[in-house]
């Protein structure tokens, strides 16, 4: 397992780089162990692996374990170590990915390589996707869902080996970024009075923003629907009146909380600064949503990953994840797999081999549970 991590590491599957050389180290590691995989590669750059064990037959159950296998860049400068060589130290692996998530990947691997190999005899199915993408706009997920959907029969539930510290989490807010772009005219910066100045028009907004609180319903497990300002553009040269200003929201929705609301009542802010002053205009866009995941605590596939887990607390996470779209499985998600969460997309980022065991060990006892005992 430590072996499959640190090749992985390796390939350095990032945005520039692409995964294709990672999802066929995860296939070689795969085929060892007579595991069938199937590789979809749709450019030059983009890969899928899925792997499935099990039963074919039309009606057994399938529980599918979905994660994604590109990861952040990293900065060299900014590392103790070479991020994509990775360096095994006091129990530790080193490396971009160790812990988002080549470390889930890897331990999900190891744990399908083990029932096989043991020969266990299983009454469903397990489906195992690596995907392309997660960090850039989640490309894999909706290429393996939509080729999928179909052919997974009776599924009864996603596990995402993101890193949860192996606590069992169930829910987490969705993503709205939202860009405002303020216009004015421009002119020359000697005389202003003949111009329009868009960035004066944006901190007309600012001042607007800062205070608002989008209306919303506290969730339990997520609290409250954030919103922070996050960047501003505008402006060409000193000695310009500058014709355009752009602000950067970062929304975080709630499961249940419609976006097309939140961005009408961003919109409402807008048209109620050009009502006061004709001169004030902006148009406000999306550059970025990913749906908020809930699994409700007392789903029976959420229960039974506790029981077999004997993990009995299930929490939310802070962090995003491909898990809403794997909820177009029709079957309940749940976030949980080794390292610590807070580690990711940072230099240093390493996964403890103890967590990669214990996942491993947990993926075991979870596909014994589900798909021998209970069928
Ligand atoms: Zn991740």
């Amino acid at each position: 397992m430590r072996k499959l991590l640190k090749q992985l590491i390796s390939s350095a599957p990032t945005c520039d780089n692409g995964e294709i050389q990672a999802v066929k180290i995860l296939q070689k590691f795969l085929k060892e162990y007579g595991i069938n995989t199937e590789l979809d590669c749709w450019d030059e750059t983009h890969a899928n692996l899925t792997a499935s064990i099990g039963s074919h037959a039309s009606d057994a159950g399938t529980l599918v374990f979905g994660g994604h296998i590109d990861v952040v860049p990293a900065s060299a400068a900014n590392w103790d170590t070479n991020p994509f060589e990775a360096v095994e130290k006091e129990g530790k692996v080193y490396g971009r990915g160790a812990c988002d998530m080549q470390g889930g990947i890897c331990a999900v691997a190891q744990a399908l390589a083990d029932i096989a190999q043991s020969g266990i005899k299983l009454n469903g199915r397990v489906i195992f996707s690596a995907t392309a993408g997660e960090e850039t706009d989640s490309c894999g997920v909706k290429r393996f869902i939509e080729q999928y959907k179909d052919k997974i029969t009776r599924p009864i539930g996603t596990v995402v080996p993101e890193p949860t510290s192996l606590e069992i989490l169930r829910a987490h807010r969705g993503i709205l970024w939202l860009k405002i772009q303020t216009h004015g005219k421009t002119a020359h910066g000697s005389m202003p009075h003949l111009g329009i100045n868009a960035i004066e028009k944006a901190n007309a907004l600012l001042n607007r923003l800062k205070d608002y609180k989008i209306p919303h319903t506290a969730h339990n497990l997520l609290g409250g629907c954030s919103m922070s300002i996050n960047r501003i553009d505008g402006g060409s040269a000193t000695n310009i009146v500058p014709e355009s200003c752009v602000v950067e929201l970062d929304i975080r929705t709630l499961p249940g909380q419609n976006r097309e609301d939140v961005i009408k009542s961003i919109q409402r802010i807008c048209d109620e600064l050009h009502e006061n002053d004709s001169n004030f205009k902006a148009d406000v866009s999306i550059i970025r949503t990913a749906d908020a995941l809930e699994t409700d605590a007392n789903d029976p596939f959420v229960k039974a990953v506790c029981t077999a887990t004997g993990i009995t607390r299930t929490g939310a996470a802070s962090f995003t994840t491909d898990g809403p779209y794997f909820r177009k499985l029709n079957a309940p998600v749940i976030i949980f797999g080794p390292g610590d969460g807070t580690l990711c997309h940072k230099p240093n980022e390493f996964i403890e081999i103890e967590q990669l065991e214990k996942a491993r060990d947990y993926y075991k006892r979870l596909i014994l549970a589900l798909i021998t005992e209970s069928q």
